[in-house]
């Protein structure tokens, strides 16, 4: 079965990408359970009886914007979700945003990492031509528990305030100045790293949070907003699940990810829909996004899927959760 007709918004895409088999799912003699036909993903699912027999073989299908099988490399998907976004931002002075959504190990954090070096070259090259006067200042930050971490500055606590006008402000953030491509991939660089020291196997806090990546235009006389970019690495799409945990701090941390993720859903919808009020103050993250939620705004979410059929009931969430961000 497959799905309705997907939105026309432009405004708005939606992509699925499968990463390849891993070495640990080959060696578990895993199997591959997803096909990418653009823009068609299909997820096959064994349905076993009792006595471990296949009893019936579930094959579901959803179409989006773009489907990005395992062969697929990173150059491909900044063409299609990351590159109109710079020509928006540059030439409208607009808003945009990227997502990556998914469970843990579907390549989220891969992904954005690639996304982020070809975005180092294509913005400055850009910049160039179309570009006068324009300087590159980058945030990146971590909302992990409720509380904003600065990752470019040792993980200072920040405060996010929203004024009697409306505009919503993290206090204590501070932007780094990314002059050149390789200055931009320096901090960002510096900052996947603060990410990354903490974690563990045990202790797996980059799972457990949203990673926040502000690229801002200014005007280099007067600081002036000239456009913004946003990248955002999301928390694992498990974590929301995991509410029957035994650790109370776990069960809250949960509780928080799954609010988050559903907000963040009703607003990209809300995005797509003329008119609709979009419930931004429904989440932390939703209310630092505001911004990316404006009516000119443009938002790409990348869909991460694993190949493995272990993860097939992880896969088909993810897929209901971008579908329904098309849906009208
Ligand atoms: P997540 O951030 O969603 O938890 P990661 O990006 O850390 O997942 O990916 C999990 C593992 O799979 C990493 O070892 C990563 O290098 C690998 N991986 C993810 N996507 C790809 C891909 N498209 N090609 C090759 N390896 C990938
Ligand atoms: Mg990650």
């Amino acid at each position: 079965k497959s799905n309705k007709k997907s939105s026309t918004n432009s405004n708005i895409v939606v992509a699925v990408r499968k990463r390849p088999m891993s070495e640990k799912e080959r060696k578990k003699l895993d199997h591959d359970s997803v096909s990418c036909y653009h823009p068609k993903v299909w997820i096959h699912s064994a349905k076993f009886k009792v006595d471990g027999i296949t009893k019936y073989l579930t094959h579901t299908g959803f179409q989006l914007d773009h489907a990005f099988g395992e062969e697929s490399t990173t150059d491909q998907i900044y063409l299609a979700t990351t590159m109109p976004l710079v020509d928006h931002v540059i030439h409208t002075k607009g808003r945009a945003t990227v997502f990556c959504y998914g469970q843990t190990g579907s390549g989220k954090t891969h992904t954005m990492s690639g996304i982020q070096q070809i975005l180092a070259h294509d913005l400055y090259e850009e910049l160039k031509d179309h570009g006068a006067n324009t300087e590159i200042k980058l945030a990146f930050f971590e909302l992990y528990g409720g509380f904003i971490q600065d990752l470019l500055h040792d993980r200072k606590r920040c405060k996010l305030l929203e004024d009697g006008k409306g505009e919503v402000n993290i206090t204590g953030l501070q932007e780094v100045s990314a002059p050149t491509a390789d200055s931009f991939l320096q901090v960002i660089e510096n900052g996947h790293s603060q990410r990354t020291t903490r974690t563990t196997e045990a202790n797996d806090t980059s799972s457990r949070s949203h990673a926040i990546c502000q690229v801002f235009l200014r005007d280099s006389d007067s600081g002036k907003l000239k456009g913004k970019l946003t990248l955002v690495d999301l928390a694992g799409s498990e974590r929301g699940s995991d509410t029957k945990s035994h650790n109370s701090q776990r069960r809250s941390e949960s509780a928080e990810i799954n609010t988050s993720l559903l907000s963040l859903k009703e607003c990209i919808r809300a995005l797509g829909q003329k008119n609709a009020h979009v419930p931004y103050r429904g989440s932390k993250l939703t209310l630092i996004l505001k911004d990316c939620f404006s009516p000119d705004s443009k938002t790409t979410m990348i869909a991460m899927v694993s190949p493995g059929a272990s993860a097939t009931d992880h896969s088909l969430n993810t897929l209901r959760y971008a579908d329904r961000i098309k849906e009208q």
